[in-house]
């Protein structure tokens, strides 16, 4: 009923996984779930599927899930991305998962006139926010980097792909999105209608709760502990992006979030503190948090009346809340949260 696997995972879960065996087996039978947590993709995954057949289903996206960062991880040496971006200029050829997510990332990098773009890969790299330790790299550096980039550099054609040398990608900003949907329909195939799957932060619900109601999400406060504001869906992805996710503080005092700025290699510094998108496809979501993270209040507010395919809150420097019209019913915002305005995009 409940399985940690590949991490030990804090005893605080533990106990909190026994409580929900308890609370479970005391239920209805119709609502007996499980509740799996593991480590994949850099974050910790917690996966809630409510219905008899939970455990075989949660084990079938476990296994996914695994073979999902085989096929993405940048660092590992066995995977397709790192054969991408060995190829040099020769053509790689890639399973469909990576073709699919790789053709969307383009497309998207295009929509979003390259606010989002996988090729800003070596520059992420350059500060640091791989892995290694955190670091301003100077101007010449950046701008000889980003010779190198720019998403039109990269040539798909169905599974084939082929990337110049020095140039390199990476699907940070939208594999965990991808992620989910692909989750989410494993868990369906596997007979669950109502599952709760996090992908450290990003959310993707599946149905309703097996009650019928609405899953409520935190909304996290940007600027500390706890929440804004807690939002009501069934059937939708909620994910975030903000430079508090991943953030150091140089020797010159400032804060450089993990978020760039393609056209400068600067991380984005525009007033927005963070961006969460809500809709059906936890793909979109992920490429437009941070996407409209990178364009700011005003270009975000553009882009969604030219689309309206997504809900989303905006929470800038002053504490101020934007939020589109279809989901302020679904929203219950903290009171003691902020002293800025609520605004509502129409
Ligand atoms: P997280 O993965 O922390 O939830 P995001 O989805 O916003 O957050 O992705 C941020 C990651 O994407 C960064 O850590 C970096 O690897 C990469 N990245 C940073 N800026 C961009 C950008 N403008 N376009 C595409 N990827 C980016
Ligand atoms: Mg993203």
């Amino acid at each position: 009923m409940f399985k940690i696997n590949r991490q030990k995972m804090k005893a605080v879960l533990l106990l909190a996984g026994m409580a929900f065996i308890l609370s479970a087996c005391s239920g209805a039978k119709e609502n007996e779930g499980a509740e799996w947590t593991f480590f994949a993709m850099d974050t910790y995954i917690t996966l809630n599927a409510y219905g008899k057949n939970a455990d075989a289903a949660l084990d079938m996206a476990e296994d996914r899930m695994i073979e999902l960062e085989h096929l993405w991880s940048v660092t590992d040496e066995k995977s397709e991305v790192t054969a991408m971006n060995r190829g040099n200029g020769d053509t790689v050829e890639v399973s469909d998962e990576t073709a699919d997510l790789l053709a969307f990332t383009l497309q998207m990098a295009s929509q979003t006139n390259g606010a989002l773009d996988p090729t800003i890969y070596p520059v992420v790299d350059a500060w640091g926010f791989t892995g290694q330790e955190n670091r301003i790299p100077d101007v010449h550096e950046l701008n000889r980097l980003l010779e190198n980039v720019g998403y039109s550099k990269v040539k798909q054609n169905g599974n084939e792909v082929t990337i110049p040398g020095g140039t390199k990608i990476d699907f940070g900003a939208v594999g965990k999105g991808y992620a989910g949907d692909i989750l989410a329909d494993t868990l369906t195939d596997g007979g669950i209608s109502s599952a709760l799957i996090d992908l450290g932060g990003n959310i993707q619900a599946v149905g309703s709760k097996p009650d019928g109601s609405d899953w409520k999400i935190g909304i996290r406060n940007p600027t500390g502990d706890g929440h804004i504001g807690v939002l009501s869906v069934s059937d939708r992805a909620v994910v975030t992006s903000g430079s508090y996710e991943r953030n150091f503080i140089g020797e010159d005092g400032k804060e450089y979030g993990h978020i760039l700025d393609p056209a400068t290699g600067y991380p984005v510094e525009n007033g927005l503190l963070s961006v969460t998108i809500v809709a059906k496809q936890g793909k979109l979501c992920d490429a437009l948090s941070t996407s409209l993270f990178v364009m700011g209040l005003d270009k975000a507010i553009d882009y969604w009346k030219r689309y309206r395919d997504f809900d989303m809150i905006l929470i800038t420097e002053q504490k101020d809340i934007y939020l589109t019209e279809g989901i302020r019913p679904q929203i219950e915002l903290d009171e003691t949260w902020g002293s800025g305005r609520l605004e509502v995009i129409i």
